[in-house]
């Protein structure tokens, strides 16, 4: 679009067209005069023409003097404020928060009257308001962008993320649910209660399989009975996330206030930067769950579990807190593989390993740490306590029948227990080395039994 251009002074053309006019109405009056019945003989003069010039000239010079003294001073004004108000902008440009630097006083011009001053005035502070929204915009954005590119570990990044979107929208709660196999569950939440019992909503996983953002009002006068929040929400916003059209979770935001246009915007923004983000992470946790697991039995491997058991052990130090490993080894187990075969083998490992894992609680760490040996590492149990469950694996193992074909199988395992706090186990090898040890002696005892370090 060709922009219209500003010339010269328009001033210097009003006084112009100001004595231009007065020059053209003091020439062309004597000839209007014997109209109203002036004799023609009277007007027809050269010292009338030059008198009549004279007032018409001065009509447009004093014409001229009123706009220069009264219009001019106000346009003047108008521009001094955009000056200041352009130089506060350029004074805050980086700076986060223009709200509060760019305020009523500061940034926007007084517009008192009605006509096309003011309305100048008027469409002037338009254009500053959207500077201000479009600056507020450009700052969620980048900080939107730090916040995502801040950590891989997708709980940490979404509880980020949901923060920075309740800071910068209507919203005074939310919850921002993770995608699994066509489930929901809760990556991270900010005031939202009962966010279990929300992942399961038909409503919200009817959205995210539509791929559907919903808004819910809830109208001052209609009854709820059980709230989504601590406050009434207003409204209750439902926003899909997706990446490259496979869903990632959902978000879901309250207000007690109500959401405007540019809530929405910002939101729709935020969203397919959080989608892809959602999608790094998801894909960083799966690596990280198949750099640590042993793809057989699913439990951790020895190198990621011999981490875990450092920083147990560490912990325990740390807290004077007592800590049991359990070194267990299943017995003639060559002769499983000899006899049955080693797919049979591996699969007399895995439900080992699974009734093995069912006995622990959340705390307990069990790790492959070799063909048919598992370290299991039980924070908070001394040497008796690690024993006797170290006793109930053996006899649960012990119970089992493993079924092949018309065959029947029965598995044992012999198993060695050693503890913190015990003198001369300095790290975490040494307290392994002492199950090993004892591991060693069950053996030699005849097998199917537990024995502990001295
Ligand atoms: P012991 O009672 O002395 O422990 O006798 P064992 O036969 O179990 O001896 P050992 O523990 O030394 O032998 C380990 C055997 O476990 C050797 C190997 O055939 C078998 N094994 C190790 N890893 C696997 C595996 O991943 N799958 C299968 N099927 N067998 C394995
Ligand atoms: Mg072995
Ligand atoms: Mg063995």
């Amino acid at each position: 679009m060709k922009m219209p251009r500003l010339t010269r002074s328009i001033l210097t053309d009003l006084l112009l067209y100001m004595m231009g006019f007065g020059l053209f109405a003091g020439l062309s009056y004597p000839f209007f005069m014997p109209l109203f019945g002036v004799d023609s003989s009277s007007v027809m003069t050269p010292l009338f023409w030059a008198s009549s010039v004279c007032a018409g000239v001065s009509m447009g010079i004093i014409n001229f003097l009123w706009v220069h003294f009264t219009v001019r001073p106000h346009l003047r004004l108008l521009a001094d404020r955009m000056h200041s108000i352009k130089l506060v902008l350029s004074k805050n440009m980086y700076q986060e928060d223009w709200n509060s630097a760019c305020g009523h006083q500061s940034c926007f011009i007084d517009a008192a009257s009605d006509d096309e001053i003011g309305m100048s005035a008027q469409a002037f502070n338009a254009l500053v308001k959207s500077l201000v929204h479009a600056h507020d915009v450009e700052f969620a954005l980048k900080e939107l962008g730090q916040t995502l590119s801040s950590s891989l570990e997708l709980n940490q990044m979404g509880e980020a993320a949901l923060r920075l979107m309740i800071a910068r929208t209507s919203s005074s709660a939310g919850c921002l649910f993770v995608e699994d196999k066509g489930r929901l569950t809760v990556a991270a939440n900010l005031g939202i209660q009962n966010a279990e019992k929300l992942a399961k909503d038909p409503f919200v996983l009817y959205c995210m399989d539509l791929g559907r953002k919903d808004i819910i009002s809830l109208p001052e006068d209609v009854e709820v009975n059980a709230l989504l929040t601590q406050f009434r929400p207003k409204e209750v916003l439902i926003v899909p996330i997706r990446y490259k059209d496979e869903n990632q979770g959902v978000l879901v935001l309250a207000t007690a206030m109500g959401y405007h246009q540019e809530d929405h915007e910002l939101v729709d923004m935020f969203i397919q930067g959080l989608g892809l983000a959602m999608s790094n992470a998801l894909t960083h946790d799966r690596l990280q769950d198949l750099a640590a697991m042993d793809p057989l039995t699913a439990i951790y491997n020895r190198r990621f579990g011999l981490n875990k058991l450092r920083e147990e052990f560490l912990r325990a130090q740390r807290g004077q807190l007592p800590l049991s490993v359990v070194m267990i080894d299943l017995d003639h187990f060559k002769q499983i593989n000899d006899t049955y075969g080693h797919l049979m083998g591996d699969r007399v490992l895995v439900e080992i390993t699974e009734v093995v894992r069912n006995t622990l609680r959340d705390e307990d760490v069990l790790i492959r740490y070799g063909g048919e040996e598992l370290l299991l590492v039980l924070p908070g149990a001394d040497l008796k306590m690690g024993a006797s469950i170290a006793d109930r694996i053996r006899r649960l193992i012990e119970d089992m029948v493993i079924i092949n074909e018309n065959q029947k199988l029965k598995v044992t395992a012999s198993m060695g227990v050693s503890a913190v706090p015990r003198a001369f186990t300095e790290n975490e090898l040494q307290l392994i080395k002492a199950a090993d040890d004892a591991l060693y002696q069950a053996k030699a005892a005849g097998r199917n039994r537990v024995l502990s370090t001295r």
